[in-house]
């Protein structure tokens, strides 16, 4: 008795389950493939890359900036940092690959740089690919840190990702990609299927 209706239900119930949800899955990944199709709610990391563009000016702390612009503000203001272009607007950085070291490094804030990097559509972040300093005789210089032993590059201050030991803050006589001046899409033109 007890093992009959248990294993009745056991067959119809989940059929039951099965084909009443059906439609909703179906539905459901409807809805998905739409979503991807469109690109409208597309993964962060299939979002194409904007135009990049040269950014100019110095990269402050924006605690000091406020301060110069006699701005309140409260200690969680304390870490970020900001390019202040010549016309004295502050624009974010993004702490990503290339950013966080502006953010490490006090070595490359205040003084002149270009940056090539881009800014996404309704985020205020500028995300920098290339970093340019200026060496004392105004020299523009690629700027990057490097490992002397392992002879690699590297974007941030953290142990040789090779052998563990110190990287340094590395200078090269360099001027800016060639893409800057070409149309927008011709830079990212070999990356696209
Ligand atoms: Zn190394």
């Amino acid at each position: 008795m007890m093992s009959g209706l248990p294993s009745h239900l056991n067959q119809v119930v989940p059929m039951y389950c099965f084909t009443a949800w059906l439609p909703a899955c179906v539905m459901t990944a409807i809805l998905s493939l739409n979503g991807i199709a469109t690109g409208d709610d597309a993964a962060p990391e299939s979002l194409p890359t904007p135009p990049k563009k040269l950014f100019q000016g110095k990269v402050v702390l924006v605690t000091e900036a406020l301060e110069e612009r006699g701005i309140k503000h409260y200690p969680e203001m304390k870490d970020q940092v900001a390019l202040e272009t010549p016309d004295g607007e502050l624009i974010p950085i993004l702490s990503d690959w290339r950013g966080r070291a502006f953010y490490q490094d006090e070595r490359l804030r205040n003084r002149k740089v270009e940056l090539v990097g881009f800014r996404r559509e309704g985020l205020p972040y500028l995300q920098i690919l290339m970093v340019f300093t200026f060496n004392d005789e105004g020299e523009r210089t690629y700027t990057d840190y490097w490992c002397d032993i392992c002879s690699i590059p590297m974007y941030e201050i953290k142990p040789c990702e090779c052998c563990q030991g110190p990287i340094r803050l590395r200078f090269q006589k360099q001027d800016l990609p060639d893409y800057l001046d070409d149309a927008p899409s011709a830079g990212d033109a070999t990356e696209s299927p």
